[in-house]
């Protein structure tokens, strides 16, 4: 896809946009809502009625009533779960179209057709329950619902297993494989209990015996940001600061998750800063423009990213700008929304509606 926007905005400077976003903001009033993921930039932020995890911010969408027009800064699949859960009237839209996810990319519909197709070997619907992760397209969030499962956020991935759990034997977990993994052991799965999906290899690289013996399969997909971490990172900062507490989110590797102090979703890493005491150290692991604006939020407290200076960025976060907004806000009415179609909407929305009752 080629997106470029017109010479006027790309080259207004960022005072002269904050001022025709407060204005179009102004005008909209309450028709409008702007959403904003946690990872966007800070003068982004800055602009967000609502801003949140991608769990909070559906929970928004959906219960927002008198909103025409949802301006979502973020990444596609949050925009496309807007549009499913919020009301058939209300139209969403991305302000930059290019900000996708690499993490969703890695689940193609064809693949997880075929580990499907093999696992319908083991019980199918009756036997094993698929889960997906709220980072997938809404084709892969239809095929959720269709064989009764749900989807599930960093913040609800644990309430979200025991669900699956609770219903069938088996739990097709994707497209991350590291909080699947980290969400197994929580719920008490041993290692040898959980197996990777390689879907890059025949019959994803697993053999009959391993998969009947799986309880959690997990897909083999990954956010480069949060792999960036590492358990010599944790080493280092508790070297050089000591003290410190360490806090990382449910998508880094195992094995760091293991030697921090605290996980969880950015939400939970959002309150964990607020609640820590005056004076705390905190090295975060997540992409940097939420630790920097926890930084620049928490003065009186030293707190910074856990990687150095490997700046964990989500290039796809960062590409929404002040300028990208004040185009969208200016011109929506000519804009295209992001919509999702029937049959898809329907029954994705069945297996986020579980997502919210889940909690
Ligand atoms: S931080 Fe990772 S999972 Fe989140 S949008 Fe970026 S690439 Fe995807």
């Amino acid at each position: 896809m080629y997106f470029s926007l017109p010479q006027t905005y790309r080259e207004a400077p960022a005072e002269e946009l904050q001022e025709r976003i407060i204005e179009a903001k102004r005008k909209l009033g309450h028709k409008l809502v702007i959403l904003a993921h946690h990872y966007q930039r800070l003068e982004v932020v800055g602009f967000g009625d609502h801003v949140g995890d991608s769990y909070g911010l559906s929970k928004v969408a959906a219960e927002m009533a008198d909103v025409e027009t949802i301006v979502f800064c973020g990444v596609h699949f949050m925009a496309e779960s807007a549009d499913i859960l919020s009301h058939p009237n209300k139209r969403v839209y991305l302000p930059n179209p290019l900000a996708g996810c690499p993490m969703a990319d890695m689940a193609e519909m064809a693949d997880v057709m075929e580990a499907w197709q093999r696992l319908e070997e083991f019980g199918g619907d009756k036997k094993v329950v698929p889960i997906s992760y709220m980072n997938t397209s809404a084709g892969l969030k239809a095929f959720t619902g269709r064989h009764g499962g749900l989807i599930c956020t960093s913040s609800n991935a644990p309430a979200a297993l025991k669900w699956g759990f609770d219903r069938r034997e088996k739990v097709f977990f994707f497209p991350d494989q590291h909080l699947g993994y980290n969400t197994g052991i929580r719920y008490g799965l041993k290692p040898d209990e959980m197996v990777l999906w390689d879907f890059s290899r025949e019959e994803g690289g697993l053999t009959e015996d391993q998969l009947a013996k799986a309880k959690l399969i997990l897909w083999k997909g990954h956010c480069h940001v949060h792999t960036n971490f590492t358990v010599e990172h944790v080493a280092e900062v508790r070297r050089d600061y000591p003290g410190v507490k360490v806090v990382v989110h449910p998508e880094c590797p195992h094995e760091v998750v293991d030697a921090a102090d605290a996980d969880g979703s950015t939400s939970f890493i959002v309150e964990y800063c607020a609640n820590a005491p005056t004076g705390s150290t905190i090295a975060i692991g997540t992409e940097i423009n939420l630790t920097n604006r926890m930084a620049h939020e928490h003065p009186d407290k030293k707190i910074f990213e856990l990687s150095g200076d490997t700046c964990p960025v989500c290039a796809n976060m960062y590409r929404t700008t002040l300028n990208d907004l004040a185009y969208t806000l200016e011109n929506y009415a000519d804009l295209k929304p992001i919509e999702v179609a029937e049959p898809t909407r329907g029954e994705a929305l069945v297996a986020l509606e579980k997502m919210l009752e889940v909690g």
